[in-house]
């Protein structure tokens, strides 16, 4: 490992006091930063402690939105969500993520900013436009199984890892910025990450000195909600594709429909085009194939992960078909309840 100094945070406004130079780095939890400096693919000369920042380990009610501090654990948020029900797929897809090992000392905010899985960016044999900008991409013509299909370009095709995020940008969640200057930015989970482009080695609108303080999620009712994982193994693995969704019906009507995808995008992916089909409309399988062929029209394929289209397919009616049908019994229920 190479040297580095450390500094340490306690009060949001200490980074005022900082500097900032391309090799800073903040640590929170450091679940994915600690192995990408073993590994020698981060090479940070100065770490910024945040184990000590005060006031960043709580969820509030703010603004009619759940607050979820940048240092809260995923141990933490996954309780929380587990017991309210407008984020029951955000508790889903957390603890879906990582063993509770993991869970215990990962923070909300690194979870966002955790790199991604590919396995030549861990390998500093292989060329990688995202580790080392103009290297090239290995990723392009070997195995690529794991691999995006959507918001690739010629230099990147690597995914987001996180099942949190896809989560969070099915509830509509912002992000809370803190600038070194002491200004303060919301900007929409779905609007924070950046496909790879020409440099996938830049992955979000953070600026240098810019921390994430805290996300926020709306306090709004999606319906019957799920999160639904393929991976490889039934052990923990990160997605092959995973499915965000939430669904309220209106008699046959589909009043709303929200939904993110894992495991298939550069970064957690927000269908607008399937979303665009799906709400007003009366709900059908048919109109379910329609919504997910309108999203599939941008997808590229690479080889080994030709296979995703038509399980991210499979995945998405199988989700819905589900909540759908999860509705109409609650609603006899309901019903039969109502009657007696
Ligand atoms: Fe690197 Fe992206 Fe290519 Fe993977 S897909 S090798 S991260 S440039």
């Amino acid at each position: 490992m190479n040297p580095f100094t450390t500094e340490q945070i306690r009060q949001t406004q200490d980074i005022k006091h900082l500097s900032f130079d391309e090799g800073t780095r903040f640590i929170a939890g450091g679940t994915n930063l600690v192995d990408l400096m073993k590994l020698q693919v981060e090479t940070p000369t100065k770490l910024v402690d945040l184990s000590q920042w005060q006031g960043t380990e709580e969820i509030t009610e703010v603004d009619g939105a759940y607050r979820v501090g940048a240092m809260v654990t995923n141990t933490a948020l996954a309780n929380y969500a587990f017991t309210v029900p407008e984020l029951s797929l955000l508790s889903q897809a957390l603890l879906s993520g990582a063993t509770v090992q993991l869970r215990n000392r990962a923070t909300t905010a690194g979870n966002l900013l955790q790199r991604t899985r590919c396995y030549y960016f861990y390998d500093t044999e292989k060329p990688c436009n995202k580790r080392e900008p103009g290297s090239g991409c290995a990723a392009m013509s070997s195995m690529n199984r794991i691999h995006a299909i959507f918001g690739t370009s010629e230099h990147c095709i690597a995914t987001h890892p996180s099942d949190m995020a896809v989560a969070m940008i099915a509830l509509d969640a912002q992000v809370e910025i803190q600038t070194q200057s002491g200004e303060q930015k919301l900007v929409a989970l779905r609007d924070f990450y950046r496909e790879p482009g020409d440099s996938p080695d830049v992955e979000n609108v953070l600026k240098r000195g810019e921390l994430i303080t805290a996300v926020r999620i709306p306090k709004v009712s999606h319906g019957t909600q799920y999160y639904a994982k393929i991976r490889d193994r039934s052990s923990y693995a990160f997605a092959l594709v995973s499915v965000a969704a939430g669904l309220k019906l209106a008699g046959e009507t589909i009043e709303s429909a929200t939904l993110a995808f894992g495991g298939v995008g550069t970064k957690p992916w927000h269908p607008e085009s399937t979303l665009k089909v799906l709400n007003g409309a009366a709900f059908s399988e048919a109109l379910i194939d329609e919504a997910i062929n309108a999203e599939l029209e941008h997808a590229s394929v690479y080889g080994s992960n030709d296979f995703k289209p038509a399980l991210l397919r499979r995945t998405v009616r199988q989700v819905l078909m589900s909540l759908y049908h999860k509705q109409k019994t609650d609603a006899g229920h309901e019903g039969a309840r109502y009657e007696n």
